[in-house]
């Protein structure tokens, strides 16, 4: 018996996350579901984004099924008692260092797509984002320069052990798809970046079976627009993926299809949409629910190890799009529930 925490969050977070949870108890996979206030809901309700109990929760269970936090209500609130402390919050203290994002075009979305139809159909790829390190978690500062002029500095930092261990998740996630990895740097100016190209060289030994690439990250960004097919797996740091991760997802139509995965040494994990709580939407049945119930099939292959029942989950996605189910974000009238019921009857 797995344990599955489920913090639904706000906005759409609770909405999409009940058609995640309905489907996965369609497969009677003995599963047990407890739920647990994050963000805005949570703050309402413990006056705090992650409460103890939540985080408790989080920490005991075999995986993590999130919703989305945040509302503009909660705008005015100090740093850290805002609903997205509660997402930064799990990150840290599950040690959730690696970001799986992967990024395809369900047959019949093509016109979601910003691309020409030709060139979205053929995106296929899986983003690996370092997630705990870089510019984000170096040193900040402020101050003034000896002429009196406000400056800005953050550090941007790797160590060989950091890079290390993302190359091998994203290695091994290449192994298992079409064997072939991308590694963006900006080795030509950054100093963290040359230790990046280094070391993701030196994992590759362990790898014979992938070929390995090396791009500079402004290449990148202009290839992923111009010609995204060529990409299988693609492993960065945490700056360059948070970029590039939501440049490819806006290639592979709305937001409400992509899923995400934040794996801990162990493939214990927290797994939520990549959109947030859309507080424009929220209340009114018109989320789509894919990508929770394709983060949900994300949980069961990478914490559970089910892959099986996550491919089943995927297919019946696919089937659902390809039968006509829509949501309104990609030009249907289903709502959130129909959009369930849809994927349900396809499993
Ligand atoms: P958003 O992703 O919530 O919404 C952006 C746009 O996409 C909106 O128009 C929304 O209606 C639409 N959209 C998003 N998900 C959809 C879905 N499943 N179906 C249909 N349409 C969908 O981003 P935002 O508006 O910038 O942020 C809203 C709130 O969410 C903010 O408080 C932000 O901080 C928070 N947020 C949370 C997370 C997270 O919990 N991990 C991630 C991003 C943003």
């Amino acid at each position: 018996m797995a344990l599955i925490a489920v913090l639904p969050g706000d906005g759409i977070g609770p909405e999409v996350t009940a058609e995640a949870v309905r489907v996965l108890d369609a497969l009677d996979l003995d599963l047990t579901f407890a739920h647990a206030p994050a963000g805005g809901a949570a703050y309402l309700a413990a006056a705090h984004p992650l409460p103890p109990e939540t985080l408790a929760l989080a920490q005991r269970a075999d995986a993590v099924l999130f919703g989305a936090v945040g509302a503009p209500e909660y705008d005015g609130l100090e740093r850290e008692l805002r609903p997205e402390q509660a997402i930064l919050g799990l990150r840290k203290r599950l040690k959730l260092f690696a970001n799986l994002r992967p990024v395809r075009l369900f047959p019949g979305l093509e016109d979601a797509s910003a691309l020409k139809p030709d060139i979205a159909r053929a995106i296929d790829l899986l983003i690996v984002r370092e997630l705990t390190g870089d510019i984000y978690f170096g040193e900040h500062s402020r101050g003034r320069t000896p002429d009196g002029l406000r400056y800005g500095r953050d550090v941007m930092q790797y160590d060989e052990a950091e890079i290390a261990r993302i190359a091998r998740i994203a290695f091994a996630a290449a192994a298992g798809r079409r064997g072939q990895l991308l590694s963006v740097d900006k080795a030509n100016v950054l100093e963290t970046s040359a230790v990046w190209r280094e070391v993701v060289n030196e994992v590759r030994r362990d790898f014979p079976g992938v070929q390995l690439t090396h791009m500079y990250v402004d290449n990148a960004a202009m290839q992923l627009v111009r010609d995204p097919g060529q990409f299988d797996v693609i492993v960065c740091g945490n700056l360059f993926g948070d970029i590039l991760s939501d440049q490819a997802s806006m290639c592979a139509g709305s937001i409400g299809m992509l899923p995400s995965a934040a794996l801990d040494e162990d493939g214990k994990g927290l797994f939520e949409p990549i959109h947030g709580s859309a507080p424009d939407i929220a209340g009114q049945g018109k989320a789509n629910p894919c990508a929770a119930i394709l983060s949900a099939a994300m949980l069961l292959r990478h914490s559970l190890r089910l892959p099986e029942p996550a491919d089943r989950i995927e297919a019946a996605v696919a089937a659902a799009i390809a039968g006509g189910a829509r949501t309104a974000d990609l030009g249907g009238t289903c709502s959130t529930q129909a959009m369930g019921d849809a994927v349900l009857a396809a499993l």
